[in-house]
């Protein structure tokens, strides 16, 4: 018996050991909360393969050390941080408060909306808006892990984020592009 009990003690410990628990607990419960408006069944399946994966790439260690260690310029920071460090971010990410849903739920909220239009722009959100709208030229041509990126682009808009509007070589380290590119590096793993 005592033999026994020993042995399952000295298991417990080794499952323990091998559990990262680095990340903070926010990580890990952090949920998607996404409403979508009007899509087909393929597009749908889509959305709901990149919120899982998203969920996935939150809960993860490597998501927590890109961020924290991003840097631009040699500097641990983003670019048009609204004055946050790497360590702020990541928890801004991890509370989910939304400007127009301010609660600290730990979840994304987001509605998202579909549209076509035979241009570049992938998608847009305008600020009084709580969805963000998706152009099906892309989306049905998109892997969920590109619309993981996507998603996360257009969210971090509505957490406050903003970045310039024209290209330029320092837009890529803003948060919403370069959040958005972290997400899908890790997402194609999952
Ligand atoms: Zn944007």
């Amino acid at each position: 018996m005592i033999k026994l009990l020993s042995f399952s003690f000295a298991l417990s410990a080794l499952t323990m050991t091998s559990v990262k628990a680095s990340v903070p607990s926010l990580a890990v419960t952090f949920d998607t909360n996404v409403v979508t408006f009007a899509m087909s069944n393929l597009q749908e399946d889509k959305i709901v393969l990149a919120e899982e994966k998203i969920r996935d790439v939150i809960a993860s260690e490597e998501f927590r050390t890109k961020i924290l260690n991003h840097t631009y310029n040699g500097k641990k920071t983003f670019v048009d941080n609204g004055g946050l460090t790497n360590t702020e971010i990541y928890y801004k990410i991890l509370y989910g408060a939304e400007k127009l849903q301010p609660a600290k739920d730990n979840e994304m909220d987001l509605g998202i909306k579909v549209y076509y239009e035979n241009s570049n722009v992938v998608g847009y959100t305008t600020t009084g808006s709580k969805n963000i709208n998706m152009n099906t030229k892309y989306l049905n041509n998109y892997t969920s892990n590109q619309v993981t990126r996507n998603m996360m682009h257009e969210w971090l808009h509505k957490l406050g984020f903003k970045h310039a509007v024209n290209y330029s070589t320092s837009r890529d380290y803003s948060v919403p592009y370069a959040v958005g590119s972290i997400m899908e590096k890790i997402a194609i793993k999952f």
